[in-house]
């Protein structure tokens, strides 16, 4: 910053220097104040604040378009999200938003801010889960979930990520062979789950056989997931399927309603013709979970460490809302090499984080949602 020197001489110079000596001053506090609530983490867990009562763009109604206008657009929304919510105006610090970060030293954390502006987007408004916020997620290659699931590494030698470059989730198709059903694929995951467009009808509970789990988290390079040892399963259309592994998304990927949630637990089960079928736990921000407690205890230090969870493990029926109608569809794994033919149930009613539970993942994983996928046509059904 340049400041031009301050004038000596004449009466009218005190005025003017005055006004100079509060601009400076003000101008430096307010770069420190940007210090302060931008602190040195990435662009990812920027998401824009938006306005709960602007009106609704049209394009918010293609959730494929809605994930393909990266830039500059939101660029300037990721600029916008970097700027302290509480008292601004138009972008602009305000002098009582200034004083008041400045008097008590503790500007909101930039985790807070943006967690709190996705927890509180409304619903249809597209805002939880800009693709935009891949840029700065952290980029490594590792075996995924569901190469786990499939018990080999298809994807150990080819790197992908959800950064907004070459290898994240537009280009994934084009990254191997065997991930071609990423961009050809026509029941691929996450999807927006319109309740409009669902069957409405009356469906069979999920008969949850979950108890206390015993295991390991690992940080899978794309995630933190925790590899449950075996007695824990579900039982619907007629089949059992059993509990391997457990893992995190930060925003939720799927949406309801065109609502994302700040994270999501995928429960991947596996019955014995291979047939894969995920409970999805969307978590809101609210209480502290205690479970979810458990395993951030045992995170691991780095990409491949493994952690035991506590010794009493973690309760997961614990972790299950009362209410637990859900949406079903077929739908794919939501990484490479996103096999489809899964069967996905969407729990209704959201589990609860607290935003440092939230913030804790997040410094890990910044961003790691695929964007939402065409639904295609596909039949939803939805509880009743
Ligand atoms: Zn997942």
């Amino acid at each position: 910053m340049r400041i031009a020197p301050l004038p000596f001489h004449a009466v009218t110079s005190c005025a003017v220097f005055v006004r100079r000596l509060l601009a400076v001053t003000l101008l430096a506090a307010a770069g420190s104040a940007q210090a302060i609530v931008t602190p040195d983490v990435p662009e990812a867990q920027k998401v824009p604040v938006t306005n709960p009562n602007a009106p609704k763009s049209p394009q918010d109604n293609n959730p494929q378009r809605r994930h393909n206008i990266e830039t500059p657009a939101l660029a300037n929304r990721r600029r916008e999200a970097s700027l302290p919510k509480p008292g601004t105006e138009g972008g602009e610090l305000t002098l009582a938003a200034l004083q008041e970060l400045l008097k008590d030293g503790k500007a909101p954390r930039t985790g807070e801010l943006t967690l709190s502006a996705a927890s509180a987007a409304p619903a249809n408004s597209g805002a939880a889960a800009p693709r935009s916020a891949a840029r700065g997620a952290p980029a490594r290659g590792a075996v995924s979930p569901a190469t786990q699931v499939a018990g080999k590494s298809a994807d150990q030698a080819v790197h992908w990520s959800y950064a907004d470059d070459e290898t994240g989730p537009a280009h994934w198709g084009r990254l191997d062979p065997r991930f071609n059903v990423c961009a050809i694929g026509k029941r691929q995951s996450p999807i927006d789950i319109q309740d409009s467009e669902a069957l409405q009808i009356p469906m069979e509970p999920i008969q949850f056989k979950w108890g206390k789990a015993q295991g390991s988290v690992v940080h899978t390079g794309h995630t933190l997931q925790v590899d449950v040892e075996a007695g824990h399963s579900i039982h619907i259309r007629g089949k059992d399927f059993r509990l391997l592994q457990f893992h995190f998304h930060l925003p939720s990927e799927h949406r309801v309603n065109g609502r994302g949630y700040p994270m999501v637990a995928h429960f991947v089960h596996k019955a014995d013709d291979g047939q894969l079928a995920v409970v999805a736990l969307l978590m809101d921000r609210g209480e502290v979970n205690p479970q979810i407690a458990r395993v951030w205890s045992s995170i691991p230090l780095d990409k491949g460490d493994r952690v035991r969870l506590p010794a009493d493990g973690v309760d997961l029926a614990a972790l299950l809302p009362a209410d637990q109608r859900y949406y079903q569809f077929i739908g794919s794994l939501t990484t490479p090499p996103c096999t489809e033919g899964v069967v996905w149930n969407v729990l209704k009613t959201p589990a609860t984080l607290s935003a440092q539970q939230i913030e804790t993942f997040a410094r890990i994983f910044p961003m790691n949602a695929r964007p939402v996928q065409p639904g295609n046509g596909r039949i939803v059904k939805s509880a009743q």
